[in-house]
């Protein structure tokens, strides 16, 4: 245990003042102790040293002008973290709360996870502090163009290969793969998640949200146990969110619950997704206007949560989809959701738990699948972009759904024969953590020391 206080120690020194980024290794590190432990070439190899200091951390200045003529200042991240396994790949976050810990923490998880999908690609993140909440597509589409007047010199289709995240959608990627266009002049993969009418994926936008419901269904298969007839409770009401309510109805199951920054939805007659797809992907709306239509429903307002967490895990259900963001399921939630009848979490988000709800889960032996696991089939299907992209071809919703299936099936098989391995066969934690470690520390130690 030693180099984790060590790591953490040094991290303190040289990366002051990072705590999510603390977080997010923290967690990996105590997961790799059997590994490390046994295998002395990764200490020799300064593999933990390397791993958790980016190859190259790029920030910038964004300087864009609103509808009024003001000018505005935001900060431009791209942390390319790690290369061993393929070219950087890893989305934009635009929110107000985005800083170099959060990007940090993110660019550290996206390397294990695309360890995971055993797909070549290394791990990335970037993103801004820009608010697109209230501007005009106008705005929006100045604050891309300037963001990309930056970033296009660091990016490429073999190099490192952006695509969205909070606040980056099909919009954001459209204007910043127009700019990227214009100052390169090159028409060329250097994003996923793009339109399909100019280069994208069927099936890239609902690929996040339906893997963490097929790795949720893999888990329970375990358990001879499947989704139909349980009743779920979901965060967020974005992209990952939305798409994992659509898989939860496929699959006869029932999402009772969604939230967004201004609060929580609960409706115990099951979610309308119709509505919810118009609110949040039409009309860019409050999920408190929801309640205009379906009076039966109740909207817990933020100011209204619980000290302690958050309203939307404090119901009865069978299983919970945390699909918002860093940090949104606490100890109480989790202790709340055990109380109340949950056998299985399936993380949409990156990082929603924070440690002592893991521990929670872990101790619990609920079913329980960790972020870098769960949600890897949003960026393993962007690879599946890109390997269209590359060789020209265009494959159908089925093609991709299929492949995507594949995917969560070998990530939780994976994570699930290593976790046996190392003799705690219901920690998934441990086993994606070192599954991922080792393919991508065995590739630095043949690439030697860079
Ligand atoms: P979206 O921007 O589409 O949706 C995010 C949702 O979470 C919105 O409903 C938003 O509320 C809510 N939210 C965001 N920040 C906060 C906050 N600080 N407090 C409360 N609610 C918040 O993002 P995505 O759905 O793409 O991303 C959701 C999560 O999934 C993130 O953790 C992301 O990193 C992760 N992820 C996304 C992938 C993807 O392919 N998109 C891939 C893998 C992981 P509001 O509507 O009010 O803004």
């Amino acid at each position: 245990m030693n180099y984790i206080h060590s790591t953490i120690a040094q991290l303190k020194k040289t990366s002051p003042a990072q705590c999510e980024f603390y977080q997010a290794v923290e967690e990996v590190l105590e997961s790799l102790e059997p590994i490390l432990e046994n295998t002395p070439d990764y200490q020799t190899n300064a593999i933990i040293e390397r791993l958790v200091e980016p190859e190259r951390q790029i920030m910038f200045r964004v300087p864009w002008v609103d509808d009024k003529g003001n000018i505005h200042v935001n900060k431009g991240y791209r942390i390319e973290f790690n290369s061993a396994l393929g070219p950087y790949k890893g989305g934009l976050r635009f929110h107000p709360s985005v800083n170099a810990s959060i990007i940090k923490f993110l660019g550290f998880e996206q390397i294990f996870k695309n360890a995971l999908t055993g797909l070549p690609i290394g791990g990335g993140k970037g993103g801004s502090n820009f608010d697109p909440k209230g501007r005009s597509d106008g705005e929006i589409m100045r604050f891309c163009q300037s963001f990309m007047n930056e970033l296009y010199r660091h990016i490429g289709p073999t190099t490192d290969v952006p695509a969205g995240d909070i606040g980056v959608g099909a919009r954001e990627i459209g204007y910043m793969f127009g700019q990227y266009k214009r100052l390169t002049g090159r028409y060329e993969g250097a994003f996923t998640g793009k339109s399909l009418l100019w280069g994208g994926s069927l099936a890239r936008k609902e690929a996040t949200g339906y893997g963490a419901v097929y790795f949720a269904n893999y888990m329970l298969q375990e358990a001879n146990d499947t989704l139909e007839g349980k009743r779920c409770l979901v965060s967020g009401a974005g992209n990952v969110a939305i798409y994992a309510m659509e898989k939860l109805y496929q699959l006869g199951a029932t999402p009772i619950s969604c939230s967004d920054s201004g609060g929580t939805l609960y409706h115990e007659s099951g979610i309308d997704l119709a509505l919810i797809k118009q609110i949040k992907e039409g009309d860019r709306a409050s999920l408190a206007s929801y309640i205009d239509s379906h009076p039966d429903a109740r909207f817990i307002p933020r100011a209204d949560y619980p000290e302690d967490g958050h309203a939307v895990w404090r119901f009865n259900a069978d299983a919970a989809f945390p699909c918002a963001t860093q940090n949104e399921l606490t100890q109480a939630d989790a202790q709340a959701l055990i109380a109340n009848g949950c056998i299985l979490v399936s993380e949409g988000a990156n990082m929603p738990a924070t440690q002592d709800a893991i521990n929670v889960f872990l101790d619990a032996k609920i079913a329980y699948g960790p972020g870098k696991a769960a949600n890897a089939g949003g960026v393993a299907t962007s690879q599946l972009e890109m390997a269209q992209n590359a060789s020209m071809q265009t494959w159908t919703f089925e093609e991709v759904d299929t492949k995507l299936q594949q995917i969560m099936k070998n990530i939780f098989d994976t994570a699930s024969s290593t976790a046996k391995e190392f003799g705690q066969p219901n920690n998934l934690v441990l086993g994606a953590n070192i599954a991922a470690f080792r393919r991508v520390a065995d590739a630095m130690i043949e690439q030697g020391v860079v």
